[in-house]
């Protein structure tokens, strides 16, 4: 079956001499892998758009119980290109393909390809100063829309209501109250952090201020979260350079 559906280039490898095979987040096939047959060739139809993180409408036979389809047109609308220029966009950038093709599966997944989608476009657009928390509420958000949302509402082990200062129970995947979360060796989160991260779980990081080594917790609860409850403590090389760069 021919199909045509919006598409980002999560991955790209050489195969042969003049193919590529690209791993490719759909709207409406969730992640899949495909085959660009003489993309390598100087005078290829594909010409030079087979970049990764570049957006298009990717058109392929799909054919049911395969892993690898054969890519018949990229139709490009955005590469992306201000990511390939700056590194802490760039990283920030692969830190998300890598979150999505960790956890991909071949069903549609909507809305994890608009958060893709408006994530790349918030980091090309984020004043410097901002593309620290612009990339923490993309990837936490687009872990909320894979369904691991962690619990901030109320004590994720005894339900009370949360207190000024709150712990993050990793294991348990939430926040714990005074009570249950004094003594457990982690660093509390004060209001602004607490705050912090429900708005990145929102999507969001309008209202976001925090100095620096605060942002930097934030992006090591994230990666230590997704290892835990996402990829079965996977190594996970591009999210662990963008914990490092910020
Ligand atoms: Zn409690």
């Amino acid at each position: 079956m021919l199909v045509a559906t919006p598409a980002i280039i999560l991955q790209a490898f050489p195969y042969g001499d003049t193919s590529r095979i690209l791993r490719l987040a759909t709207r409406d096939l969730g992640v899949q892998s495909v085959i660009a047959k003489g993309a390598m060739r100087p005078r290829s139809r594909f010409g030079g758009r087979l970049q990764v993180l570049s957006e298009g409408v990717a058109q392929f036979h799909h054919r049911a119980n395969r892993d690898l389809h054969t890519l018949t047109d990229f139709d490009l609308t955005d590469q992306h290109a201000p990511l390939a220029g700056d590194l802490r966009r760039f990283a920030a950038a692969a830190a998300l393909a890598e979150l999505v093709l960790r956890t991909a599966h071949e069903e549609p997944q909507p809305r994890v390809f608009s958060t893709l989608v408006e994530t790349l476009r918030a980091l090309i657009a984020a004043p410097p100063e901002r593309v620290a928390l612009v990339a923490l509420a993309g990837l936490w958000h687009t872990v909320i829309v894979l369904g691991f949302a962690p619990v901030v509402e109320h004590c994720v082990r005894c339900e009370r209501p949360l207190g000024a200062q709150a712990w993050f129970a990793l294991v348990e995947g939430g926040l714990l109250c005074p009570s249950c979360g004094r003594g457990t060796g982690s660093g509390a989160l004060g209001p602004d952090d607490q705050a912090a991260l429900r708005a990145f779980l929102e999507g969001t990081d309008a209202d976001v201020d925090l100095p620096d080594p605060h942002v930097a917790a934030h992006r090591r609860l994230l990666v230590r979260f997704v290892r835990r409850h996402l990829t079965d403590e996977a190594t996970l090389p591009a999210l662990a350079f963008w914990e490092g760069i910020g």
